[in-house]
């Protein structure tokens, strides 16, 4: 991503600060200079880098910084800030409720990748146990229904749309009304869209709006355009009541400043960004949460947030106990996976550690894991009950194996790899019983019990993590943490790994 880059160099610029012995008015100006040159070249406007200029020297005010203030500190806090300021629109997305229909209706221009975001969105939602749907009121191109039914298919979300029928307005009342009575909590309207701004579309958002009274309206976004994007969010802010922006294709080249900082500009919340054409490609946007990630400082509080949505404490609990007597058995491991998913991709979790944020774990690798774990998941799900709590060793039986992969629809490959990773879990289980904690349960402190823990996370991520010496210290960038986070953090960054197990509720980190 673009973005990552300019926030490496804005990064870098504050690093730079730490080597001058004077922190002063023209080191200040030295710096502001290189984030304005990092912003532009990411497609920022002028206009709004000016604002972001002033308002730090502001907060700033480096003449008047009484003696004994750390300087830079007070600095990198402005830029932060003023960064923040700059991509938050001001205003509160809509939030769907629980046990409620929620109606989302998607606009924006065609080709924008409002079909690819729904089904994200329907996705993401549903990985944190929402029910969702989605209805295809896009009547005016071609295939339009046969892409979203297709997407929707894949990801398992229950669609509607019609082959038949010519009006969006009609779809759409057919679909939400089915959708209602369904009981599904978030329904994702997708519609058409035009090659510009042209009145039938906007025609055709109103009277869909009409009809099926959506509780938000969602702005697709491709940030490929830069600067134009501004326009565009004020045409549709215009003509239809937008409450919410997507942008796109944050991926790959598009310098994403620009459309970023130009839509919140125009006073509309953005509340995810596409990375991609995977289905996993697709973030959450927090402002401050975003910032800070491409800055490289970490994003704790929101890691903590993801961790503690996806893990079932009951579940984890059990896992703890089985894993201190070195018995574990596959629906451990099925249910370390089904976590894993609902965490969403690594590389985002990744970008929420201190100083792991710009380490590039590689796109591809992220969608591959994630498509591979989907597999180990359905493998176990044509498993019986008695299979799943049973030694690895009884899927030696041929017929057995035969009868799981037709099942499940993978291939035998797949179930090697399952077996295999299984056999590692196990592996890594009976390595954790004989391990010595610290005293009173903290970290291990012996680097044989850290090399121990190491050892539960594959090579890439051992190498990630620096190794058990890189490893101690990052343990140590969370020791002003509560105990009870840091122990799920433990467990959980394991987990990541998709080797289950990890330090978990015996261990603790002494405050200091
Ligand atoms: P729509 O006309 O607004 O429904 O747009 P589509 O959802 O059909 O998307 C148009 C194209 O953009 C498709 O080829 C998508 O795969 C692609 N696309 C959508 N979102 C993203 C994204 O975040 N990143 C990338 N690289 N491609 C995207
Ligand atoms: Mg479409």
């Amino acid at each position: 991503m673009v973005l990552a880059d300019m926030g490496t160099r804005i990064q870098k610029a504050i690093a730079s600060m730490r080597n001058e012995s004077v922190i002063d008015q023209n080191t200040l100006n030295i710096l502001l200079k290189e984030i304005s040159n990092a912003l532009f070249s990411s497609d920022v406007s002028m206009e709004l880098i000016k604002k972001l200029r002033t308002a730090i020297s502001k907060r700033v005010n480096i003449e008047a910084v009484a003696p004994g203030v750390d300087k830079r500190k007070l600095i990198q806090r402005a830029v932060v800030r003023e960064l923040t300021n700059l991509l938050d629109s001001g205003k509160k997305p809509y939030k769907p409720k629980r046990k409620k229909t929620n109606i989302i209706m998607f606009v924006g221009l065609q080709g924008a990748g409002k079909t690819t975001s729904v089904t994200k969105m329907a996705y993401w939602y549903k990985k944190q146990g929402w029910r969702t749907a989605l209805v295809c009121a896009d009547t005016f191109r071609a295939g339009a229904f046969d892409q979203l039914k297709q997407n929707a298919t894949k990801a398992k979300i229950p669609f509607y749309g019609s082959y038949d029928e010519s009006d969006p307005v009609e779809v759409a009342r057919e679909g939400v009304k089915r959708m209602r009575d369904k009981k599904i909590e978030i329904i994702i309207v997708d519609t058409s869209g035009r090659h510009k701004q042209e009145e039938a579309l906007f025609e055709e958002m109103e009277a869909l709006t009409k009809v099926i009274e959506p509780d938000d309206i969602c702005f697709v976004l491709d940030s490929s355009i830069g600067q134009a994007a501004q326009d565009q969010a004020i045409a549709f802010k215009e003509s239809v009541d937008v409450g919410s922006v997507i942008i796109t294709k944050l991926d790959g080249h598009a310098k994403g400043g620009g459309a970023l900082s130009a839509v919140a500009a125009c006073g509309a919340p953005i509340v995810f960004i596409g990375t991609g054409e995977h289905i996993d490609d697709f973030e959450q946007f927090e402002t401050s949460s975003f910032v800070k990630r491409i800055l490289n400082l970490g994003d704790i509080p929101s890691l903590i947030k993801i961790m503690n949505n996806a893990v079932d404490e009951d579940e984890q609990k059990m896992l703890q106990e089985n894993l201190m007597k070195g018995e574990i058995s596959l629906r451990d491991l099925k249910m370390q996976f089904q976590t894993v998913m609902k965490m969403g991709s690594m590389s985002t979790i990744m970008s929420m550690i201190p100083g792991l944020g710009n380490m590039g774990l590689d796109k591809n690798t992220d969608a591959q894991s994630s498509n591979r774990i989907q597999k180990f998941l359905c493998l176990m799900d044509s498993m019986t009950d008695q299979e799943l709590d049973s030694d690895i060793k009884i899927f030696r039986d041929a017929k057995r194996q035969r009868r799981i992969v037709r099942g499940s629809g993978c291939d035998m490959g797949s179930l090697n790899a399952l077996l295999q990773v299984g056999g590692q879990f196990q592996m890594a289980a009976s390595k954790m019983k004989g391990m010595k904690l610290g005293k009173n349960g903290q970290m291990p402190t012996d680097i044989r019990d850290i090399n121990k823990m190491m050892g539960m996370f594959p090579p890439h991520m051992q190498k990630m993590l620096g190794g058990p010496q890189g490893f101690k210290q990052l343990m140590k960038k969370f020791e002003g943490m509560d105990p009870s986070q840091m122990q799920s953090q433990m467990a959980n960054m394991a987990k990541m790994a998709g080797m289950g197990g990890g330090g978990g509720k015996k261990m603790k980190v002494r405050r200091r």
